[in-house]
C-alpha cells in the first residue's frame, strides 16, 4: 500500500486520499483569446510523464486539505510532499 505524507496531518495509507491530477496547470488568463485548440489544451491534455511528476491530492478522510505530491511514476517513491501555499512557482506545485 502506497503511504502518502499530508502536509498537516502526517504519512497516512493511500486509501484515505483523492488523487486531483497533475500539478501546476494555470488557467489561462484570457480564455477568450485562445483557440479551440488551445483551450482543449488545457482542458484535457496533460503531460503524463515516465518518472518524476508533480501530482495534486486531497486528504478526503483526514483533514480534506490539497497539497503538491512529486512522485515518480515507474517507483511510485514520493520524494517530497508539500502545500500548495509552499509551491516554488505558486501555482499548485
Ligand atoms: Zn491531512
Amino acid at each position: 500500500m502506497l503511504l502518502i505524507e499530508c502536509p498537516w496531518c502526517g504519512e497516512r495509507a493511500e486509501t484515505e486520499f483523492s488523487y486531483g491530477g497533475e500539478a501546476g496547470i494555470v488557467r489561462p488568463p484570457d480564455p477568450d483569446a485562445l483557440t479551440d485548440a488551445e483551450w482543449a489544451d488545457y482542458l484535457f491534455n496533460r503531460s503524463n510523464p515516465r518518472g518524476a511528476h508533480r501530482e495534486l491530492w486531497n486528504h478526503a478522510q483526514g483533514c480534506r486539505r490539497w497539497f503538491a505530491v512529486e512522485r515518480d511514476t515507474v517507483t511510485y517513491v514520493i520524494s517530497r510532499s508539500y502545500r500548495l501555499s509552499d509551491a516554488a512557482d505558486g501555482e499548485g506545485g
